[in-house]
């Protein structure tokens, strides 16, 4: 079964569409790439996945988004919880000005994490990020105080951190230099192993290398193609 499918989904803001009738089905514990040229709805179409379109007042959803066959914005989901569950990572590395322990404990202080096991597992969102051997011994630095790819590895951690069963990334790599740029495609490619991972990117070299799947965006807001990522960008 898809983990996220989108059925005839639009989204305007206040009279304006950014999206029209987006149907199709983003599957498990791969990388689906979301390509087009700026303003095509991409970065609408990931908000509106773990309703973070709902922190901008005039994004109005109709038509259905399933997660795990259940749609999101049923009256009963809680959207702090679904978040947990589908975690976010933005263009520009944000974390928060504390410590880099204090970054990716957040999400588990929230859900009542004991303290006991925090340790445990934030070595572990640290790890899976491949941050930790950068780090280690330095935890009680502040994030702000990292390079900008680390700040974006641990971006991820904090994401992680909460095993979430989806992360969205909105251009992660984009505000970052080439070598920091290629260890986060490669961690993109790790991350799919255990997680599903939906990426927007405006650059379709990217996307040729990481994704298993590609939507192709166009403007306006309509969804043209989505197919594997090969047969996508296979010569006519
Ligand atoms: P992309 O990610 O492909 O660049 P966006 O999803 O950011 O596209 O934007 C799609 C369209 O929606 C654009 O026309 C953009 O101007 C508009 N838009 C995006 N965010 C907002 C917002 N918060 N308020 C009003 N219009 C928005
Ligand atoms: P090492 O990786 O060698 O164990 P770290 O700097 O990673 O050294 O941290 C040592 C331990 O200190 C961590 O495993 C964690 O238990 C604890 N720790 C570090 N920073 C914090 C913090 N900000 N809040 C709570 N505990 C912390």
């Amino acid at each position: 079964d898809p983990v996220i499918e989108s059925r005839d989904l639009d989204v305007y803001y206040g009279d304006d569409q950014a999206l029209q009738n987006i149907s199709f089905e983003i599957p498990e514990q791969q990388v689906t790439a979301l390509i087009g040229p700026s303003g095509c709805g991409k970065s609408t179409f990931l908000r509106s996945i773990n309703r973070m379109n709902d922190l901008i007042d005039v994004a109005r959803v109709e038509g259905d988004l399933f997660f795990r066959g259940k749609n999101v914005y049923d009256d009963d989901v809680d959207p702090v919880a679904l978040r947990r569950k589908i975690g976010m990572v933005f263009q520009k590395p944000n974390p928060f000005p504390k410590s880099i322990y204090d970054n990716v404990a957040y999400g588990l202080r929230v859900q009542g994490e004991d303290d006991g096991d925090l340790d445990e597992q934030v070595h572990t969102a640290l790890e899976r990020a491949a941050l930790l051997d950068e780090v280690e011994g330095q935890l009680d630095t502040s994030g702000l105080e990292l390079s900008g790819g680390q700040q974006q590895r641990l971006c991820i951690a904090r994401a992680i951190a909460p095993d979430p069963e989806v992360i969205l990334m909105d251009e992660p790599a984009s505000a970052l230099d080439p070598v920091a740029t290629s260890k986060i495609e490669d961690l993109v490619e790790e991350l799919a192993e255990e997680y599903t991972v939906v990426i927007v990117t405006h650059n379709m070299q990217q996307a040729a290398r990481i994704s298993d799947k590609t939507a192709v965006f166009l403007t306006g807001g309509r969804l043209v193609e989505f197919d594997d990522t090969d047969k996508i960008f296979e010569n006519p």
